[in-house]
């Protein structure tokens, strides 16, 4: 397999490096200087792309690498990869679903807890010696609020299960009703946002879910209300977001991730009632390694003609 070119679209974590390069020819394309000469010289060797939640495998670079076998993503979301474009060309396409769900879920609990009980507000408090000066101001409770999920898959469950730990009542909105799941379906995202405290966006980004938090979400969640998104940016319409929470029309918001990563509105900055993350929901070692191995795993697979180990395409 040491033949084998395969271009790995960004940087992503060095053990997932190091094993590319063990197996592989790696090529690592932000190191590239000239991206069109190099597709161009290279376009007869490079049978795989490893892609993530920042670069995939867009229409064009696909055009430009007739010998592009398989996609294998470091990442559940696949909104970085153009599914039709490998479809027709029979391209395979590997993610890294399971293994990253509980990180994911973890996160979200814990940025519900830091919002509404200003967990890293206070710490700042303490650090900048304010404490000496009086007593902390009075937070609001977690544990009993509504928790609306917008997509109940499997990051979407374990947000759930853990949220029940905490007695919140649970409900959602995806584009089926599940009758198997206990939880009360609303039929639109507006509805769900106006029925719970915290909404969830655990859904995957696609056109349909594209500003799915749009202004109309913001103002059903109303003052008191909480936006959670440990999903993807652009699931947010981030200046509707960012001025709702300035002007206090919506209550607070953990975020993990951004329209335009990594760039965040500075507005937010100083604001006390939002938790601003660098997308970090899977970001543990633990994690990172197995979605490493997940990766490898699938392109070795391919590479000696055996069954995927999580096929999307
Ligand atoms: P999943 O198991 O496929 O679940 C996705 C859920 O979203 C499904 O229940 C699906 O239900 C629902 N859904 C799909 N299209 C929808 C739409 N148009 N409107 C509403 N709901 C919709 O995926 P997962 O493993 O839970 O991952 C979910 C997403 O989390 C990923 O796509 C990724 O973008 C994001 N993620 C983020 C991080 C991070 O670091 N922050 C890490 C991992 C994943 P229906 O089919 O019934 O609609």
């Amino acid at each position: 397999m040491e033949s084998i070119g395969v271009l790995l679209a960004c940087p992503m974590n060095s053990y997932l490096e190091q094993q590319l390069d063990k197996r592989f020819k790696l090529y690592r394309f932000w190191t590239v200087p000239d991206k069109s000469s190099f597709l161009a010289s290279h376009k007869d060797s490079i049978q795989a792309v490893v892609g993530n939640a920042a670069a995939g495998a867009d229409a064009e670079l696909i055009e430009a690498l007739p010998k592009l076998e398989i996609v294998a993503s470091f990442s559940v979301g696949l909104d970085k990869i153009d599914l039709t474009k490998c479809k027709e060309k029979g391209i395979r396409v590997t993610n890294t679903p399971d293994v990253l769900t509980e990180d994911v879920a973890d996160l979200a609990i814990g940025l519900m807890l830091a919002v509404l009980r200003k967990l890293c507000e206070s710490d700042r408090y303490v650090r900048s010696g304010k404490w000496k000066r009086g007593d902390y101001v009075l937070t609001t409770k977690f544990t009993g609020k509504k928790v609306g999920i917008i997509g109940l898959g499997r990051i979407g469950m374990a947000i759930a299960k853990r949220a029940e730990a905490f007695s919140c009542p649970i409900s959602y909105y995806s584009r089926t009703e599940k009758p198997e799941i206990k939880y009360k379906y609303y039929p639109s995202v507006v509805e769900l946002a106006a029925h719970c405290d915290i909404l969830v966006v655990a859904c995957p980004l696609t056109k349909e879910t594209h500003h799915i938090i749009n202004r109309e979400v913001i103002n059903a969640m109303g003052p008191k209300g909480v936006l959670i998104n440990i999903g993807r940016g652009p699931h947010v319409d981030e200046p509707e977001l960012v001025s709702a929470l300035v002007e206090r029309r919506l209550g607070g918001a953990g975020l993990d991730v951004f329209e335009n990563e990594p760039y965040v509105p500075e507005e937010l900055f100083g604001l006390d009632n939002v938790v601003l993350l660098p997308h970090v929901g899977s970001g543990t070692v633990e994690t990172r390694q197995a979605m490493a191995d997940l990766v490898i795993g699938n392109l070795e697979a391919h590479f000696q003609k055996k069954p995927l180990l999580t096929p999307v395409v």
